[in-house]
């Protein structure tokens, strides 16, 4: 059984006391441990971050960017084993963790593009003789702490902008997925990174999570995960004002109005809800159809729904989706369809955990008759279950879809430009998807309104929220 080891100051480091399993979640199976990290260990990762990061920063961004091509290049090199341990530890289906390998790769390099693009300002001064000048750079040591569902992915969603703007990082993976982490590290000593500005504690999120948000030397919290987690670690941070960076939870409502095209908007819905088994923040977690076409699209929803292929996604390539992550999230699901389902909701397809005789499946499931007021609408599926509501006009079907804690994204489905200009001013979330699903772009802004998060990820906008801003003041 391997035992990883944490990855600090470019060599991997044991640490002492009882691993934590970590299991195949199709198979039910113990492939790994890890350790949970103590603050010593986090401190240790810290101050050897802290240390490179000095002379880091000095470095012209370019030669910045020629490290993080380095990574990238040993990503597409070895994408299809990276592909196998995702899928192995996460449960996703192969050719879905290929493509998570290859635009980790990709996303690597358009950060390091941005190598000639930081630019400051010269801002105008009230007085005579002075020149004004705002720099950007970097804050100094980040802590990322990641979920499971993206693991390798959100490496370096974080682990990127960080480096290019002349961070370092100290990357906290889920005890769910380290695995992959473990590849990551290994990929990196076979570059010339610099020892010390890439590192991985394994841990806890009690434990190593917490001793990273508590660290008076790391002067970021980079966060992707539950609402809750967030909360906690927003707290932790308050102690020495670090700053924050959270993406949170989502439940992207999915609008079909009257003239939409049924058949795609069912084809879309359906895809994003059963991609990485509907363990995606943004993927549509509640639908609202108009109450004259309902009938017709949830027999086309369903239709699309039962076709769905599920199973062991290291056992079957021909698969549409794997595994929920573990007993708990399975568990979760099912007592919101329970409970949905007492309180008047109709169940038209699934309802019910999959008997495969392993691992932890559910089936694609469609509710109806679902109201605003149920758990099932308010709260994070996270699984291929669709609850569907019906209105009568668009006004009420926008004003259902903001009735949420949550703004991550939404969509809707029309073929009326005022409909879909509406739409996108009218629904309070940091994405509207018009006649499509998710994803977002690399070079967009992912960035969640409400209880989804502060702050966001990806391009520009992704990027400077890395930096920190100095001013200069010259008189002459
Ligand atoms: P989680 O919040 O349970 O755990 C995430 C990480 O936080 C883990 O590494 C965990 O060990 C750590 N953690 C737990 N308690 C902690 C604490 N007190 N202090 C510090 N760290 C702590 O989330 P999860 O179940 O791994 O992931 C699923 C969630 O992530 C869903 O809510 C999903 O919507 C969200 N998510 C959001 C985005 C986005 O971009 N907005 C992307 C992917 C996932």
């Amino acid at each position: 059984m391997v035992m990883h080891q944490n990855f600090i100051n470019g060599r991997f480091e044991a640490v002492g006391g009882e691993g934590i399993p970590v299991l195949n979640p199709a198979r039910d199976t113990v492939i790994s441990e890890i350790p949970d990290s103590s603050a010593d260990a986090v401190d240790q990762a810290v101050a050897a971050a802290r240390k490179a990061q000095t002379s880091w920063e000095k470095l012209p961004a370019i030669e910045r960017a020629g490290f993080l091509r380095q990574i990238s290049a040993k990503i597409r090199e070895n994408a299809d084993e990276i592909a196998r341990v995702i899928s192995e530890e996460q449960g996703k289906i192969l050719p879905l963790a290929t493509v998570e390998a290859h635009f980790t790769a990709n996303y690597i390099d358009y950060m390091a593009e941005w190598a000639r693009r930081i630019e400051g300002e010269i801002i105008q001064s009230d007085r005579a003789g002075e020149t004004v000048l705002l720099f950007r750079q970097p804050l100094g040591v980040v802590g990322g702490i990641l979920p499971w569902n993206f693991p390798f992915f959100l490496i370096a969603r974080k682990m990127a902008p960080a480096l290019i703007t002349g961070n370092s990082i100290v990357i906290k993976p889920s005890e769910e997925t380290p695995n992959n982490a473990a590849l990551f590290a290994r990929l990196v000593t076979e570059t010339d990174l610099p020892d010390g500005i890439f590192n991985i504690v394994y841990g806890r999120g009690g434990t190593t999570g917490r001793a990273i948000s508590l660290h008076p030397d790391v002067k970021m919290v980079s966060f992707t995960g539950s609402v809750d987690t967030g909360s906690k670690i927003m707290a932790d941070c308050a102690k020495n004002i670090t700053k924050v960076n959270l993406e949170l939870g989502g439940k992207a409502p999915a609008i079909v109005v009257k003239d939409a095209d049924l058949d795609l908007a069912a084809r879309c819905i359906k895809q994003s809800r059963v991609l990485n088994t509907g363990q995606v923040c943004n993927a549509a977690e509640r639908v609202y159809v108009d109450e004259t076409i309902a009938e017709e699209f949830v027999e086309k929803l369903s239709a699309e729904m039962k076709a769905t292929r599920y199973g062991d996604p290291l056992g079957n390539d021909e698969l549409d989706m794997g595994p929920i992550i573990n007993k708990a999230g399975l568990a979760k699901i099912d007592e919101l369809v329970t409970s949905a389902m007492s309180g008047g909701a109709q169940c038209v397809l699934g309802g019910k955990v999959a008997d495969l005789g392993m691992g932890n499946h559910y089936e694609p499931t469609v509710l109806t008759n679902c109201r605003q007021d149920m758990d099932i609408i308010q709260k994070e599926i996270f699984g291929p279950v669709l609850p569907v509501i019906t209105f009568s006009d668009i006004d009420q079907a926008i004003d259902y879809a903001n009735d949420t804690v949550f703004g991550l994204t939404s969509s809707i489905y029309t073929t009326n430009l005022n409909t879909a200009l509406r739409a996108a001013n009218e629904l309070h979330f940091g994405e509207t998807y018009i006649n499509r699903e998710n994803f977002e772009a690399m070079q967009g802004y992912h960035a969640g309104h409400g209880r989804s998060g502060i702050g966001g990820a990806d391009g520009k906008h992704g990027l400077l929220e890395y930096t920190q801003t100095h001013l200069a003041y010259i008189q002459t």
